[in-house]
């Protein structure tokens, strides 16, 4: 069991696992996660990432997913990432099928290192392409070239990985459908299994963002920024790829009874963050959850060690939702997703009737084409999920 946590029930649900990386060559301007470029501190950072998967073992609970996540995981050398897993393995119930993904910058792995991650268990690679278009790279500040990017997914590929994910930003300032769509299609040359696009946003305490205010640059025009979405949502849905949350497709394939589904590319790990599913993260900055109770640890890499080097766990801080914050939780989770609200699980859950409970708020956003209600589910349309967030607010 989790120590220090007593009153902590898993779901019947597998959990996922996260590890948090917290090293980068360099911060990229747009990026707000957490993250230190003095990889002096490797060292005493894994030990005490090893303490704290002693600290907080679990192997009562299954775990179908790793996800080594950052900052940049594949600043680390094999031997280093083989002992996160092996001892991951040791002190989690980690089931024989996980899912185990490793983010990789391009500007920092070579062929020889992703053979030897594979080895060391990952089974599932994530790139953050971010962009096939050097100005593209050179605005968002990345260490690496479209090049570096294109070799490394080839390299992932002649490594063995069958299971690869490439991450792409859109509404960079300066991109135009056309370049937008040229990156969609430099994608696509790779048959990734997982494509996840994000839209480029400026998050205050950015160097990018302090840019933007000091009117370094002009953002693109927000009809623009939805007319890229629609772009990716038609281009991608043409083109053999489910879309399964806002910002994620898969792509389908043939599954052993000849139907076709993307399932199987799905990202299982990011899927449990958006269903409720329980998941321990570890690491400075990295948030757990456990139904009702989220808990996180402290950003900053000293302060983790310190912490753990005194056999106390990193915790910075924890809250338990009340069924109201759950249920906003719920609503805004479940519409970021194509497959919507599970109305009849939403009302078990809480006790409502969701389709009484909003029957105007319902009719009116289907008449404007921005949501659907059909068998059981309530969702957005490919229209509605360009005003994810206003419309979540309107169930709330
Ligand atoms: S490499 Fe990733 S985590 Fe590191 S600064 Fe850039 S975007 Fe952020």
């Amino acid at each position: 069991m989790l120590q220090n946590s007593p009153c902590f029930t898993f779901n019947s649900q597998l959990a996922g696992l996260y590890i948090h990386i917290p090293f980068c060559l360099k911060k990229c301007s747009y990026c707000d996660f957490y993250s230190i470029t003095d990889l002096s501190l490797q060292p005493v950072f894994l030990d005490a990432l090893a303490s704290e998967m002693i600290m907080t073992r679990e192997l009562d609970k299954g775990f179908d997913t790793l996800y080594i996540g950052g900052g940049t995981p594949s600043v680390l050398n094999i031997k280093s990432i083989e002992i996160i897993i092996k001892t991951a393995y040791q002190c989690y119930n980690i089931l024989s099928n996980a899912e185990i993904t490793l983010e990789v910058n391009p500007g920092t792995v070579t062929l020889e290192q992703l053979k030897g991650y594979r080895k060391a268990g990952v089974n599932r690679i994530n790139i953050g392409v971010q962009s096939f278009n050097s100005a593209n790279l050179s605005f968002l500040e990345r260490i690496h070239s479209a090049r570096d990017a294109q070799m490394v997914v080839k390299w992932a590929q002649r490594a063995g990985y069958e299971n690869i994910g490439l991450d792409l930003i859109y509404g960079i300032p300066g991109q135009t459908t056309s370049s937008w769509l040229k990156d969609l299609h430099s994608a696509l040359e790779f048959h990734p299994q997982h494509l996840s696009c994000y839209m480029l946003s400026f998050e205050p305490g950015t160097p990018m963002h302090k840019d933007l205010q000091n009117r370094v640059f002009n953002p693109l025009p927000e009809h623009l920024v939805c007319e890229f979405f629609e772009t990716t949502q038609s281009f991608l849905n043409a083109n053999g790829y489910v879309q399964y949350e806002t910002s994620n497709f898969a792509r389908e394939v043939i599954d052993e009874s000849g139907i076709k589904s993307a399932q199987s590319n799905i990202s299982r790990h990011n899927v449990k963050y958006w269903n409720f599913s329980s998941y321990i993260g570890l690491g400075p900055s990295a948030h757990s959850f456990i139904e009702p109770q989220r808990f996180w640890n402290h950003s900053n890499v000293k302060k983790y060690v310190q912490e753990l080097s005194t056999g106390r766990l990193p915790r910075a801080g924890k809250e338990s939702l009340s069924r109201e914050q759950l249920m906003i939780e719920a609503v805004y989770l479940g519409l970021r997703q194509t497959k919507g609200i599970v109305v009849d699980e939403f009302d078990k859950k809480f006790g409502v009737i969701f389709e009484v409970m909003h029957a105007e708020t319902i009719a009116d956003l289907e008449e404007k084409g921005l949501v659907k209600m059909s068998q059981n589910r309530c969702a957005l349309t490919a229209k509605g999920m360009l005003y994810l967030d206003s419309i979540a607010t309107m169930f709330i």
